[in-house]
């Protein structure tokens, strides 16, 4: 994909049509129809004709009109091997001012996760990750032969960096970092978090994961990715083209590190890449007005939830990412099977926070459908 310009990487989707770079492409995403209808008098919203998928961190608009346009032009490629991502790992590293060779693509951010982990259990030493967070890694290493170390967030529900330096012990083979955090959606302070990363990778794996960087507006956050470009060794960070693209259904992620690992990593890939996902993956990198806009639409969807939560008086974490988390008061079975009652999946239980609720952010319609089934099942 030597031609690419960072003109063109800058380029929405609608220029890239116009400049005739991706042909035409159909009127109507294949999303579910959305038929919230207010009664006459404005004020009951009556039910969807879908379930309302408020659980698992999804993109309800994607994926993009571009990557539909690759996805239906590459069906009739479905029957041959072309698995190779070497088109997208240029746009990548463009984007990421880091080189090709910094590059992993896996099946989802979940395979590179699950080869840091089996790294780390092959290595027969210990993980240390905040708990909560996202257990993918952390699972895997286990049942690789891993141990496993969890530190309690701490009462902001923040990532406790000083306790997870004190729980590192010798035989530590990876600390992993989720930022924003899941099911916390609050982000690791920039600079502590760089001073860990530096300190702690002297000696052992650091993995941080990125998955929700695109939705971050906080001036207290800051990537990793340039540690990469800068040659730090034992550093993984990763991405996902599940999340703001709307793939997680092709499978696309990306794990970045200092070649010598980034090629130990892919020596121990157990899946193949797939050609839909790829181009996909490839198109929608490159539509950053589709970025944009999912962008507004999840911050206008937050807005409606955390005008719910102050109105009732719900503590709920300030969210940098497409979720956030409430604290309901009430078991999390209970609120998840009767919203599930009313046609809404809503996130299982992150324990010890079992009276929590994650809350994915739906379009703007569902999530105030959302707030009025809530309120009146349990304000
Ligand atoms: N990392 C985090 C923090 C996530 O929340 C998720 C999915 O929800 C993933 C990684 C895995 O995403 P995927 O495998 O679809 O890239």
């Amino acid at each position: 994909m030597s031609s690419i310009t960072r003109r063109r990487l800058l380029l929405g989707g609608s220029a890239l049509v116009g400049a005739g770079l991706i042909s035409a492409i159909p009127a109507t995403p294949f999303t579910p129809s959305m038929k919230l209808m207010r009664s006459a008098l404005g004020a009951e919203i009556s039910p969807p004709d879908h379930v309302i998928r408020a659980h698992s961190n999804e993109n309800p608009y994607g994926p993009s009109r571009v990557a539909i346009q690759a996805i239906v032009e590459s069906i009739d490629l479905a029957n041959l091997y072309m698995d190779d991502p070497t088109d997208l790992v240029e746009v990548l590293a463009q984007l990421n001012d880091v080189q090709p060779d910094n590059i992993m693509v896996g099946s989802g951010s979940s395979e590179v996760l699950n080869v840091a982990g089996l790294l780390a259990g092959m290595a027969r030493g210990s993980v240390v990750c905040a708990n909560p967070t996202y257990q993918a890694l952390v699972r895997y290493a286990e049942n690789a032969g891993a141990s496993i170390i969890r530190v309690p967030v701490d009462e902001n529900l923040g990532t406790d960096l000083n306790a997870m330096k004190r729980a590192i012990k010798k035989d530590t083979k990876l600390v992993y970092l989720v930022n924003p955090n899941n099911p916390v959606p609050s982000v690791i302070e920039k600079n502590a978090l760089r001073e860990f990363v530096l300190e702690v990778s002297e000696k052992r794996l650091v993995f941080v994961d990125e998955a929700y960087h695109e939705f971050v507006s906080s001036s207290d956050y800051s990537s990793m990715m340039d540690l990469i470009g800068q040659g730090q060794k034992n550093l993984i960070v990763s991405r996902t083209s599940s999340k703001i693209h709307g793939l997680a259904g092709l499978r696309i992620g990306f794990g970045f590190a200092h070649p010598d690992l980034a090629r130990k990593m892919i020596q121990r890939r157990t899946g193949r890449l797939n050609i839909m996902g790829l181009k996909a993956a490839y198109a929608s990198y490159q539509d950053q007005e589709f970025q944009d806009f999912t962008i507004r639409k999840t911050k206008e969807s937050l807005a409606i939830v955390n005008a719910m939560c102050e109105e009732l008086g719900i503590r709920y974490i300030r969210s940098e990412a497409n979720f956030t988390f409430i604290e309901t008061g009430i078991e999390n079975e209970i609120v998840q099977a009767k919203m599930l009652e009313h046609g809404i999946m809503t996130g299982r239980a992150f324990p010890p926070y079992t009276k929590w609720a994650r809350i994915s952010m739906a379009k703007p319609d569902e999530m105030r459908y959302f707030v009025q089934v809530y309120k009146k099942l349990f304000a």
